[in-house]
């Protein structure tokens, strides 16, 4: 098997000094210190999970014989997805927002799943669906972009409506640019349909402390001025650093109803 990339699990990251490990585990939280004071850091913190939580939640994301991750199946149309048997989370994002480099990151403790990707323009983009053991599924859906086909729209509104399974939708923006006019469009889908969702700001290992910092509060702002159905909490992941990955992972624990739970740390 290939070797696990360094932080991919949490016996790693503990053996980090401190304030390195809060860095890895709760990137945002390491923003807090530089707000002006005064600013409500209440977002920042909801969901904020103890070591225990972190650990029962990695479990899930180690595949072992009786425990199976696998990929299950592309579809293009909804009639050839899997069944809605178990609670499912789906990642959409526009192209080159690091979904794949993202999903890859949350499976790396599982090396035998292929996270494949269909970059090729013209190719049919498909929704491909992974099935982690007998308690949820994650789906890879195909990203968004400039010009985003009217199939595209029409496959990403017909899956929304009609995965009843879907607990939670995470909408992927690039922590180096922030929201775009594309994002925007999700947005609207998932507002319009009700659908709850939380946002994921990625890439932040090559974003400048400033500019991340920008962003984030750009879109906390916005979030709670325009949106109905996002999660106020913003998550922050670097799938080269590993930063955000074992926080993401026991947030989809969660909200799938397998670590129903969470002390806070
Ligand atoms: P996708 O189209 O959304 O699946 O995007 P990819 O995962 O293929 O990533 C697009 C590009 O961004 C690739 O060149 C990745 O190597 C890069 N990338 C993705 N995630 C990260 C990250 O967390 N940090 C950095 N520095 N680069 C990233």
């Amino acid at each position: 098997g290939r070797a696990l990339p360094p932080l991919a699990a949490l016996s790693q990251v503990l053996r980090l000094e401190r304030s390195r490990r809060t860095a890895i585990v709760f990137p945002l939280q390491k923003l807090e210190r530089y707000l002006a004071p005064g600013t409500d850091t209440a977002r920042f913190r909801l969901f904020q999970p103890g070591l225990a939580a972190l650990q029962r939640a990695e479990a899930f994301f180690r595949s072992d014989r009786g425990h199976p991750i696998d990929y299950v199946s592309s579809a293009v149309r909804m009639d050839h997805a899997p069944p809605l048997a178990l609670p499912e989370v789906c990642f959409i994002g526009r192209s080159n927002v690091g979904k794949s480099s993202l999903i890859r990151a949350l499976f790396s403790l599982a090396p035998e799943v292929e996270v494949r990707v269909s970059k090729t323009p013209g190719h049919t983009k498909k929704i491909n669906f992974f099935k982690v053991g007998k308690y949820f599924t994650l789906v890879d859906m195909p990203g968004y972009g400039y010009r985003a086909p009217q199939d595209f729209v029409e496959m990403v509104e017909a899956y929304l409506q009609e995965r009843r399974n879907l607990k939670r939708t995470f909408l992927l923006v690039d922590g180096v640019v922030g929201l775009q006019k594309t994002d925007h469009i999700a947005i609207e889908m998932l507002e319009e349909f009700g659908i709850p969702y939380v946002m994921v700001l990625t890439k932040i290992d090559r974003a400048s402390r400033g500019v991340l910092l920008k962003n984030v509060l750009e879109i906390q702002e916005f979030v709670k001025e325009s949106t109905q159905g996002c999660f106020p909490q913003l998550f922050l992941v670097s799938s080269v650093e590993f930063s955000g990955i074992h926080l993401l992972r026991c947030f989809v624990a969660h909200v799938t109803g397998n670590l129903p739970t969470v002390e806070s740390s």
